[in-house]
């Protein structure tokens, strides 16, 4: 915030790794004394305030630097911490205000570690010096949007966006032509996809995984495998994509921010092909306040999804590793992001979205809908945006078994909100709790099915695999005999 908030969230500051000279440690002591109390800041050593409407993205729970979570609530607060209000929703909301919400479509880096802790002041003197100081002065006055524009960013873009990460706000359409993928083939033919997930089990043996995979495989194109859903440890999801290459399935690998770091990040998509992973979904992750004590670190600082989208788009198209080392073969994957359309503002969210887009996604897969005439507004934004025609998307969809469940998704999920209507059918029907269920799902379906821009659906049975052969058939989706290659 750019007031001093006593009821702001104070993180400990980033120290750094190596002893500073003392002119650069002093520096740093009087950073932090100013910007602590004005901004919250953490000395991340990587300052993005000037993109980011001058709200420090630091004081986010989960370290995020290019957007909200879908854990936002529909209040606008954070839902690891409820009392706050999510910090990415009032840097969209100021940014808004003041007309510059087109900034935060740039794709910021992740922290260069050899600078947390340090100052950024020394940093912004030497660039004024570079761009020339009388000029920077003059700029601070100057009426002409454009020129301003330059000067700042000839000092500002040249810190926050270092050489080895060049992000910046353009889309980059992918450098192949030929499908990645059978899930990539499918949706660029046109058909309404089906999709499914299929959740890990808890212990190394994977006959009931391979159990869940028959029973689904013949209804859907693809089955993604959870990556420690709700932040409980299981069977990785890179085994189950292995286990479904063997029966011949498609998989889609999902990957969390929370889970992993940019060294693993690299070395788990170079190989991942060796695995048959031909589609791949980045994805923040839930925070470990959802999974069991004792619990992991909360901030995932490392990386964020989009981030993760921007480096595996460029190993892929542009054959780099992050530190910018060429690779002979860069590895091939049709790439997938999550997004919550439901949660906040549908105009905020769809800048979040674009920015997913603009890094490298080209699938999106949305949280669970139980009101599909909502997900309109968000659509629309889309449109507005251009991005309809760049990107796949697949609606979530939950048949809800029980009531129980119904109440358990509604109260404990974030991001995920269920309409009184359908709390009330589910809680009147008694016995016939699992078919009212099914019948709510499938006409959620039908509502989505003529939807533009709904590519397909994507089916999250939580457990409850036998139902998708109901659902496929009984929804009029694709015939089961044209689903298989
Ligand atoms: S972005 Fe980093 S340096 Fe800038 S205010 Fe936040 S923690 Fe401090």
């Amino acid at each position: 915030m750019s007031v001093f908030k006593p009821a702001r969230r104070w993180q400990p500051a980033f120290y750094p790794f190596k002893k500073e000279k003392f002119s650069s440690r002093l520096l740093a002591r009087i950073e932090l004394a100013v910007k602590g109390p004005v901004f919250g800041c953490r000395m991340c050593g990587n300052c993005l305030l000037q993109e980011t409407a001058f709200i420090c993205p630091m004081e986010c729970p989960k370290g995020l630097r290019n957007g909200p979570c879908g854990g936002v609530t529909r209040e606008g607060n954070c839902y690891i911490d409820e009392t706050r209000k999510c910090i990415w929703h009032a840097i969209y909301s100021k940014a808004k205000k003041k007309g510059r919400e087109e900034l935060l479509l740039e794709v910021l880096p992740p922290l260069d570690w050899n600078k947390t802790g340090t100052e950024t002041w020394g940093d912004v003197i030497r660039q004024i010096r570079v761009t020339g100081t009388a000029r920077f002065v003059k700029s601070l006055f100057s009426k002409d949007k454009k020129h301003k524009k330059e000067v700042w960013d000839s000092v500002f873009k040249t810190i926050r966006q270092p050489g080895w990460w060049n992000g910046d706000s353009r889309y980059h359409a992918p450098s192949y032509s030929e499908p990645a993928s059978l899930l990539e083939k499918r949706l660029k033919a046109g058909e309404f996809v089906v999709a499914t997930e299929v959740t890990p089990p808890l212990s190394a043996k994977s006959a009931k995984l391979i159990r869940e995979i028959e029973l689904v495989k013949p209804w859907v194109t693809a089955i993604n495998f959870t990556d420690s859903s709700s932040a409980n440890p299981k069977m990785s999801s890179m085994a189950g994509c292995k286990v479904a290459h063997d029966l011949d399935a498609e998989a889609v690998l999902q990957i969390t921010a929370r889970d992993t770091s940019r060294t693993g990040l690299q070395s788990m998509v170079t190989g991942c092909g060796q695995f048959g992973v031909k589609n791949i979904l980045c994805i923040t992750g839930d925070s470990p306040k959802a999974g069991p004590s004792p619990r992991g670190s909360m901030n995932f600082v490392d990386l964020d999804s989009v981030q993760m989208l921007w480096i595996l788009r460029r190993m892929r198209d542009e054959g780099i590793y992050l530190d910018g080392r060429k690779i002979k073969y860069p590895p091939m994957f049709f790439l997938g992001a999550a997004t919550s359309p439901m949660v906040q503002d549908p105009e905020l969210q769809a800048i979040r979205d674009h920015k997913k887009v603009n890094s490298g996604a080209q699938f999106l897969q949305t949280n669970l809908i139980f009101e599909p005439d909502r997900l309109e507004s968000w659509l629309e934004q889309m449109d507005k945006r251009n991005i309809l025609d760049k990107v796949f998307i697949l609606a979530g969809v939950t048949p809800l078994k029980s009531y129980k469940i119904a109440k358990f998704l509604h109260e404990k999920v974030p991001g995920v909100f269920l309409p009184d209507n359908v709390l009330k059918r589910m809680e009147n029907a008694g016995d016939g709790e699992a078919e009212e269920g099914l019948t709510i799902s499938l006409e959620i379906i039908d509502s989505l099915k003529n939807k533009k821009g709904i590519n397909g659906i994507h089916l999250m049975t939580l457990g409850w695999e036998e139902i998708v052969k109901r659902i496929v058939t009984e929804s009029g989706l694709n015939p089961p005999s044209s689903l298989r290659e």
